[in-house]
């Protein structure tokens, strides 16, 4: 009877209802009325999983028999339900845990049900294991789906045993925020590189290549990859945070606390234990590692916490371009040349399919070690930093620049050291050698010639900061100069030099308002 199609429709429509009437009562039970984010998160979820195992089932499995539809089918919607109610737990998870006074009850009613959702999948992963009707392909795919609902629900599961301890106990945990971060990195980690080897195993099983299923299949692995990216960017982060709070910020004393008499003021909470802060400033160490993963400044009185030095041991070159930082960089004494690691790349045509070519790509960075490209493009980046802070302060020699520089990897933090003296500037000046500029004469030159080729955005910054410096010679070049042009604009002239000069003068003029106005 079953071989009848419109039998069939009637099965498929009766199984769907039952579901329907399953969910529909477990919502009532457990979750009552949906909070209209929780509506949305629903939908935007299962529009999303009902494209992808299109995607899937006849763009990569490339299903042909009615039958198979029907088994693909079952089983998604299977792990659309689970998939759906493990979300609907997060949601619910996260909303019950910033209100304190919820019944316990209503905790309960939410973990019971991940944990039928966790039975749910083991019992799918058996009846996948024992079956013998689907092949080998079929069943990693299916096992997949399985361990990444379960990694899901097993998550929430860990986060609620996590509050629930809490809750239970009167007294400030200290070392919760710390075990929530772990579990969290931990889970969603498993979670991401799951799903990439997921979409991977889909990539490379089926002959898709070139198809439109190989395509949507690429943006979700890179999209899954960025996402891996940025976690682990933000453990990163994390663990130079918590480095730097434990090397500058100690923990203050029992009388320490008791003398301040005040509470966190970042959570509110009295405090045991604290750590304090060099304005003198208390809070305890999870909410001030939190704080600091953010911003540099004390919470309560803005003031900026020094960790710059400690963040440059940590990571000597963010910006520096690969190689420079390398330990296999071969000095080559003969030409003064450095050769860096060579980047090698090798693309396996026929692996993918018949027709397709193999070639090979293979770059080699070349650095002089004076610092100059070579008239290969290498090392750009460092070089147009090194120009940009020579053309600030031509009076320092490039490779002092270029030194300075492979530690901070930026621009401004280099500008500050040098202002502030940080950098030692040796008297040989053999080193400073830049094609395109002239060499200062005296220091009344220098500091007009600092002006003028100042970019555009250290502009604001230079005018502030030379008066600091050196007021009576940066005040007197100016005004010399623009006492020599009366008038400034006023007409649009058609020589191009013209123009420029009155776009120069004019900004002559600006600065030196601008560093009136500071000095009064
Ligand atoms: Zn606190
Ligand atoms: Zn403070």
């Amino acid at each position: 009877m079953m071989d009848e199609p419109v039998c069939l429709v009637l099965a498929v429509n009766a199984t769907y209802c039952l579901l329907a009437i399953i969910v529909q009562i477990i919502q009532k039970i457990v979750f009552g009325k949906l909070r209209s984010i929780e509506y949305q998160h629903m939908r935007d979820k299962f529009w999303n999983f009902v494209f992808y195992k299109f995607i899937f089932i006849f763009g990569v499995m490339n299903v042909q028999s009615l039958n198979e539809v029907l088994v693909w089918m079952s089983w998604f919607t299977c792990i659309a339900f689970l998939l759906l109610l493990t979300k609907l737990c997060k949601d619910r998870f996260e909303y019950l845990s910033f209100s304190p006074n919820t019944p316990m009850y209503y905790h309960w009613k939410v973990l019971g049900l991940l944990v039928f959702i966790i039975s749910c999948c083991l019992l799918l992963t058996v009846s996948c294991l024992t079956s013998s009707l689907i092949d080998m392909h079929s069943m990693t795919f299916m096992l997949a789906e399985c361990v990444i609902v379960t990694t899901k629900a097993l998550h929430v599961i860990m986060r609620y045993g996590i509050h629930l301890y809490d809750i239970q106990h009167e007294d400030l945990w200290e070392r919760k925020a710390t075990l929530v971060y772990h579990v969290d990195l931990f889970m969603e980690l498993l979670t991401l590189s799951t799903n990439f080897l997921h979409h991977l195993h889909m990539l490379f099983s089926g002959n898709i290549w070139l198809s439109m299923a190989s395509l949507v299949i690429c943006m979700q692995l890179r999209y899954i990859f960025s996402e891996i990216q940025k976690r682990l960017l933000r453990h990163k982060n994390y663990r130079r945070v918590v480095a730097n709070m434990e090397a500058q910020f100690p923990q203050a004393s029992r009388e320490e606390i008791e003398a301040q008499e005040d509470q966190c003021a970042i959570c509110w909470e009295p405090m045991e234990n604290a750590r304090k802060l060099p304005c003198g400033h208390f809070f305890h160490s999870a909410c001030l590692r939190s704080w600091l993963e953010q911003d540099t400044t004390c919470p309560t009185c803005r003031k900026q916490l020094d960790i710059r030095n400690t963040i440059r041991r940590d990571r000597p070159a963010r910006l520096v371009p690969d190689g420079l930082n390398d330990p296999r960089a071969v000095l080559n004494p003969t030409v003064g040349v450095v050769q860096h690691r060579n980047h090698f790349w090798h693309f396996d045509g026929p692996r993918f399919a018949s027709w397709l070519p193999s070639f090979s790509v293979e770059v080699t960075s070349l650095t002089t070690t004076t610092g100059m490209p070579t008239n290969q493009p290498s090392n750009s980046q460092l070089d147009t930093m090194v120009r940009e802070v020579h053309d600030i302060f031509p009076q320092v020699p490039l490779q002092v620049i270029r030194n300075d520089l492979q530690i901070t990897g930026s621009v401004e933090a280099t500008t500050d050291n040098i202002l502030e003296g940080h950098v030692t500037i040796p008297t040989n000046p053999r080193l400073s050698t830049l094609p395109q500029t002239p060499p200062p004469t005296n220091e009344d030159d220098q500091s007009n010639f600092q002006i003028q080729t100042a970019s555009t955005s250290m502009l604001l910054s230079l005018a502030f900061s030379i008066p600091l410096l050196t007021p009576p010679v940066a005040t007197t070049s100016v005004q010399s100069t623009s006492s020599g042009v009366p008038t400034i604009g006023g007409h649009f002239s058609k020589a191009p030099q013209e123009r420029e000069q009155v776009l120069k003068d004019r900004r002559m003029e600006l600065l030196r308002q601008a560093r009136l106005k500071y000095l009064n």
